[in-house]
C-alpha cells in the first residue's frame, strides 16, 4: 500500500513518525475518516471542514491548504486503486521533546492512508445490529475529533465480550452518542429523534447529511436528548457514521427492537442515504 507521510507518497514499509511525535506521547493529534464508495469520497467536504475546525479549537495550524490534502487523498485512491474503503487523515501538532506547554513553531505532522473495507454488503448493513448501553466515559469536548479513542477502544471491547455489536454512551440518563457513531432512535409516530450538536458529542458528518435527506423528503426530526426509557421502547434505531452510513439497531441492551428487525422508516433512510452516495457516482 501507498500511504501519505513526512510530506510524500511512499510505501507503508517506508513509513517513520518520530517517538517525539506529541500525537503519539499526548495524543495531541485530530483525524477524519472519510468513505470511498465505488472510488468516490462521501461528504468530504464536511470532513475537511471539520477537520479544520477540530485543529482550530486546539490551535494547530492546518499542515497543508484544504484543496492540497483534498488531491493527497485523490492521489492515494488512485495509487492503491481504492474502491470501496476509507481515507484517514491525522494531523498532530507536531514533534519536540516532551513537555506538556509546546513551543509556539511546531510543524504538524501529516499522514493520511486508505484501507479497503467493504461498507455497503455487511452484517451491519443487512441485519442490523445489538449495542450494550455504558456509562460514556469520554471527556467534556467530545465535539474534537481527537485520536484520544480509548474509551471508545474499551468499549468496544467489553461490549464484544458481552456480545454485543457496539456501544451506545450514557450520561445523566439520555443517550450522548454511539462509540463510534451518532444515534437515532423513531418515535410511534414515525418521528427520528438524535441529540442535538454540542460539546457533549461529535458533530457527524453523516449526521449533518442524513439531517438534509430528512428535510427533503419530509421526515419529521426532532433535534434533542432521548432517554435510556425512550430508546429501550422506540419503535425503530440506528446509528450512522462514514464507514457504518445508515445502521439499523435491532436490540439495545437486553431489548429487541421491531421484533428484532430493521425497522421500515431506517430502511427508507438507507435508501435515501445510498441514493445520495449514489448521486456521487453519476
Ligand atoms: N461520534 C463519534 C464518537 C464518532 O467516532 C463518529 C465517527 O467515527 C461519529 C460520531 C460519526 O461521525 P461521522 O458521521 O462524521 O463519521
Amino acid at each position: 500500500r501507498v500511504v501519505y507521510c513526512g510530506g510524500e507518497f511512499v510505501s507503508e514499509h517506508e513509513a517513520r513518525i518520530s517517538m517525539f511525535d506529541r500525537g503519539f506521547l499526548f495524543g495531541d493529534a485530530v483525524y477524519e475518516v472519510t468513505a470511498v464508495i465505488g472510488g468516490r469520497m462521501v461528504d468530504n467536504d464536511l470532513h475537511l471542514a471539520r477537520l479544520e475546525r477540530s485543529l482550530s479549537e486546539l490551535a494547530i495550524p492546518m499542515p497543508l491548504p484544504r484543496a492540497e490534502i483534498e488531491a493527497i487523498q485523490h492521489a492515494l485512491i488512485e495509487k492503491n486503486q481504492l474502491m470501496e474503503g476509507t481515507v484517514y487523515l491525522q494531523v498532530s501538532r507536531g514533534e519536540e521533546d516532551r513537555e506538556f506547554v509546546y513551543s509556539a513553531d511546531l510543524k504538524p505532522t501529516f499522514i493520511a492512508f486508505t484501507q479497503a473495507k467493504n461498507l455497503l454488503n455487511n452484517k451491519g448493513q443487512t441485519a442490523g445490529l445489538a449495542v450494550n448501553l455504558v456509562e460514556d466515559p469520554r471527556w467534556n469536548r467530545r465535539d474534537i475529533k481527537t485520536i484520544m479513542l480509548l474509551g471508545q477502544v474499551m468499549a468496544k471491547r467489553d461490549a464484544k465480550a458481552a456480545g454485543f455489536d457496539d456501544t451506545w454512551f450514557v450520561e445523566d440518563g439520555t443517550i450522548t452518542e454511539g462509540a463510534s457513531s451518532t444515534a437515532y432512535i423513531v418515535t410511534n409516530d414515525k418521528r427520528i429523534i438524535t441529540r442535538a450538536n454540542s460539546k457533549a458529542i461529535l458533530p457527524g458528518c453523516t449526521r449533518a447529511a442524513l439531517l438534509r435527506l430528512c428535510s427533503t423528503h419530509g421526515v419529521a426530526l426532532e433535534e434533542r436528548a432521548f432517554t435510556i426509557a425512550e430508546a429501550q421502547g422506540a419503535a425503530e434505531a440506528f446509528q450512522t457514521s462514514a464507514t457504518s452510513l445508515v445502521t439499523p439497531i435491532v436490540r439495545i441492551g437486553d431489548v429487541s427492537l421491531n421484533g428484532g428487525v430493521p425497522g421500515p422508516l431506517t430502511r427508507q433512510l438507507q435508501a435515501y442515504y445510498l441514493e445520495h452516495v449514489n448521486m456521487l457516482q453519476s
